[in-house]
């Protein structure tokens, strides 16, 4: 494969400094991270872990930015065109961004192109335009006056400071974009802390919001873990918000810490959502959309469609269907063009879901297909299917976060809403059926934040993402995405 020039310059360093105050600057601890390409395991870069002192460093630019008259001040026009002029460079470099995605996660580069590059694009152009529609409103109260004297009450929203990003690899461009984009619309300033396993896009993107024009300052990148890197901004006292997505155990610890300084926090967490199957379905599009819901990027999609509910009538036939997809993808090198699976992000990752499957199959649960690495290099793993009887197998209830689709059937509607309900996990859902009055029951009753019917769920900047249960609060994307950044003032002016 032929790297584009700058990405190549982009790689060629011994090591990728982390982006503080609009310079690469070396962290000051020695401990380092090797980044991993997952196909060939060939090493791509190395970071360093950002240690307590390097977050201070970060949370101070980060501060003195969002203090200055050149950013505070600026017009919302203003900032509206840097983050337009931002999304353009981001197309413009979408092929360097895409394969830099490739080599450090493993997706296809058409997935890395559309969902991460393209889907940061999306982002911005949609939240550059909110720069001059955040509004408060007039509000008409029964406060009494003295004769003579009237109220006058209104709100006003304020950006709410210096935000905290911690985000996951999964999809490490246009997350970080959920939350960048959002969080400048509003006025505030960013230190992002990607996940170790990708930490590279985000650095090339921070050249670009240089290149862009925004002020040093309101975009700092750390490299690290969570345990240092991550767990000292979560600690940092001048942080306003801290906004987090990944695992449900890292979501609680980080809220634990955060309620310490008081700071502002969402939290978009794991999910193991259902996808629900009545006899009336079309056959044809079901198998290729629950396939595409769980096998896309490997499995490791928040919102995948990891838990199947099939009528009893027809649970053989749509099982085989759905195994017929799922045995004929092609696997490979996320820089093959025709692959349709690439590999796990990690040799650990590869390991944890061997690990599941394992116990799945031990726990009693029917393997159908898959649970093989069917390649002697890289951490790929086969499209693997589960049938269970029962909804408290193992490999039901746990988020798994792989190419791992487990199928359960059901005999009606309140079974498989009893079912599909019955996790602890509320984030997404499907429905398929040619019958709107069992769709609109489903969508009714469904406990979980992001639904699609005759479709796998897909993101959208206007369209909000949250979860319900131990999927997180604090909903992502659309026009609360930005109030979630904003501190929302009430003002009563007597005259
Ligand atoms: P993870 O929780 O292991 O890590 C996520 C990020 O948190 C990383 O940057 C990591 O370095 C950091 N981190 C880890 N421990 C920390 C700590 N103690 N303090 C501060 N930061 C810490 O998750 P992951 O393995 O990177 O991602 C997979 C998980 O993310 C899955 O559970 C998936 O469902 C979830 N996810 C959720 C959404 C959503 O929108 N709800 C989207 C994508 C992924």
């Amino acid at each position: 494969m032929n790297l584009p020039a700058r990405l190549t310059t982009f790689l060629d360093k011994e090591e990728h400094k982390m982006f503080v105050d609009g310079e690469y600057v070396s962290a000051s601890s020695d401990k380092k991270i090797r980044v991993i390409d997952s196909a060939t395991e060939k090493p791509v870069g190395k970071i360093r872990v950002a240690n307590a002192e390097d977050v201070d460093k970060a949370v101070e630019s980060a501060k003195r930015t969002f203090n200055s008259i050149e950013w505070s001040k600026m017009y919302p026009a203003d900032r509206e065109l840097l983050m337009f002029r931002l999304a353009d460079l981001i197309e413009q470099n979408k092929e360097e961004l895409a394969s830099l995605i490739t080599l450090e996660n493993g997706k296809l580069l058409g997935d890395a192109r559309s969902s991460d590059v393209m889907g940061a694009v999306r982002t911005f152009r949609y939240y550059a335009g909110w720069c001059t529609k955040l509004e408060g409103e007039t509000i008409d109260i029964s406060m009494r006056q003295k004769m003579g004297k009237q109220n006058f009450a209104f709100t006003r929203r304020e950006p709410k400071g210096v935000i905290g990003a911690i985000v996951p690899w999964n999809f490490p461009l246009s997350i970080a974009a959920w939350k960048i984009a959002p969080a400048i619309a509003a006025g505030c300033t960013v230190v992002l802390k990607p996940s170790e396993e990708t930490p590279l896009c985000a650095l090339y993107l921070a050249e670009l919001v240089m290149e862009a024009g925004f002020p040093k300052g309101v975009l700092n990148v750390l490299t690290g873990d969570g345990k240092t890197t991550g767990a000292s901004l979560v600690n940092h006292k001048d942080i306003a918000k801290i906004t987090f997505t990944g695992s449900t155990a890292t979501g609680k610890a980080i809220g634990k810490n955060a309620l310490d300084n008081m700071t502002d926090i969402s939290l978009e967490l794991g999910g193991k959502s259902p996808a629900i199957v009545f006899q009336d379905a079309n056959r044809k599009e079901v198998a290729k959309g629950i396939a595409a819901g769980i096998f896309r990027n490997a499995g490791q999609v928040c919102v995948a469609g990891s838990r199947v509910y099939i009528q009893k009538s027809n649970y053989d036939e749509i099982l085989t269907d759905i195994c017929h997809v799922a045995d004929r993808m092609r696997i490979s090198h996320g820089f093959d063009q025709d692959a349709q699976l690439g590999p796990l992000v990690s040799k650990n990752h590869w390991k944890r879901i061997d690990g599941y499957i394992k116990q799945g199959v031990e726990d009693g649960s029917t393997l159908i297909t898959g649970g093989n690495n069917p390649k002697s290099k890289g951490y790929f793993m086969k499209p693997t299917i589960f049938s269970c009887e029962n909804n408290q197998d193992f490999v039901v209830q746990e988020e798994i976060f792989g190419p791992v689709l487990v199928a359960v059937p059901f005999d009606d509607i309140e079974d498989a809403l009893q079912k599909a309900n019955d996790s602890r996990y509320g984030l997404a859902g499907t429905v398929w059926t040619q019958d709107i009055n069992k769709a609109m029951l489903c969508i009714n009753e469904l406990k979980a934040g992001f639904l699609a019917v005759n479709s796998p769920v897909r993101s959208d900047a206007n369209l909000p993402l949250g979860g319900y249960k131990q999927s997180g609060f604090g909903t992502e994307l659309g026009k609360v995405g930005v109030y979630n950044y904003t501190n929302l003032k009430s003002v009563n002016v007597v005259y």
